[in-house]
């Protein structure tokens, strides 16, 4: 078989232990004769497992007592109606948000449905090719929220704001791929299906002490402080996607956790661009300053060469290139358990295309 080099936007490449892992756990899950998919989600070693999941959570992420973990279903889509259920006031509300792509827009659709909000910067007039930065949130706000990697057109904030009122993130395609500062949110959600696991379950960590303010009757299953209360477990966890996620979890502490992971990262990022910036045949689509580490995208400069160059990367065993289809071009996804070796495959076919 060719080695397959995964470039997919997520669900994506994760590290091969995990997958390794997961089958046994499907098989025969912690020596018990019995299917990780066959036991009850109350059971002593679900339990644990939920237990440790959002305990990895708060080490991998320095925060203390003040925040809360959970596993929760519907995606980060859902989590773009959550947010503003929870933290917009009933009368009265009103958040500030950024509006830089597809997904940041997603989640300001679904907030305006219960309140008013300001889009404080945005670069959608300029087919979302950079991040804006210029901007003032006052505490009139009930929150701010902004998405840190844009998944599909490959920008990515290198510093959040200070914002005087609730800093509020989607980290769905960047987390935990490079090292920031956590604590200066008060909420941040990520599905899984990037740096963290498999489909099927949303991270939130979200700070307790900011939940029960809004003044709303929330349905059950969108309020943070009941699934808080049932400790993840107000109804069936994705036990599936939870264990996964925690096996990939443990698969970056235990190799050198968020700072390894980082220069990594790094490393492949500059492989990839260096090569776009010096090539005359391919450009990046955005503003270098904003480039995202996750998500490289770029096109050809001249068309022409386009079913020489997709014959090529096909042929050398590279999966998941083509850009989205709102951007086109090419879109390199690199997370966390992408090798540098793929890029390096990768590169190596961008150089020899003449
Ligand atoms: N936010 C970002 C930044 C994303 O990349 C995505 C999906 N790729 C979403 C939100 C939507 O996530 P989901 O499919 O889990 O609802």
């Amino acid at each position: 078989m060719t080695k397959i080099h995964n470039f997919s936007a997520g669900p994506c490449i994760l590290p091969q232990e995990v997958f390794q892992k997961s089958a046994e756990a499907i098989l025969d899950f912690n020596g018990s004769g019995l299917s990780l998919l066959e036991i009850s989600h109350r059971s002593k070693d679900f339990v644990a497992v939920m237990d440790e999941a959002r305990a990895i959570i708060k080490r991998l992420m320095n925060l203390g007592d003040d925040y809360e973990v959970l596993y929760l279903q519907g995606g980060a889509s859902l989590q773009f109606a959550m947010v503003p259920f929870n933290l917009m006031k009933l009368e009265s509300g009103k958040a500030a948000y950024t509006d830089t792509g597809t997904w940041a827009a997603g989640a300001i659709k679904e907030a305006k449905k219960l309140g008013k909000v300001d889009v404080v910067g945005s670069s959608k007039e300029e087919n979302y090719s950079f991040i804006p930065k210029d901007f003032k949130i006052g505490s009139e706000y009930d929150y701010f929220h902004c998405t840190s990697n844009n998944t599909i057109y490959g920008t990515e904030m290198k510093t959040f704001p200070k914002v005087d009122t609730l800093l509020v993130c989607d980290m769905s395609s960047d987390i935990f791929s490079r090292v920031i500062d956590f604590s200066q949110f008060d909420l941040i959600y990520a599905g899984a299906q990037k740096n963290m696991g498999p489909a099927g379950t949303t991270l939130v960590v979200v700070k307790k002490e900011i939940l029960g303010k809004s003044g709303r009757d929330i349905p059950s299953m969108l309020d943070y402080s009941l699934h808080i209360a049932k400790e993840s477990m107000y109804n069936t966890p994705p036990v599936f996607a939870v264990y996964a996620s925690l096996l990939t979890l443990q698969h970056l502490e235990n190799n050198g956790g968020i700072a390894a992971a980082e220069k990594n990262n790094i490393a492949k990022a500059e492989l990839i661009y260096n090569e776009i910036d010096r090539n005359p045949l391919f450009a990046t689509y955005c503003k270098v300053e904003d480039r995202s580490l996750m998500n490289a995208c770029f096109k050809l400069t001249d068309e022409s060469k386009k079913e020489e160059f997709d014959a090529a990367w096909k042929a050398a065993g590279i999966n998941g290139l083509n850009g989205h289809r709102s951007l086109g071009g090419y879109r390199a996804s690199m997370y966390n358990a992408l090798p540098l070796e793929s890029v390096q495959v990768l590169v190596d076919v961008i150089k020899n295309l003449k």
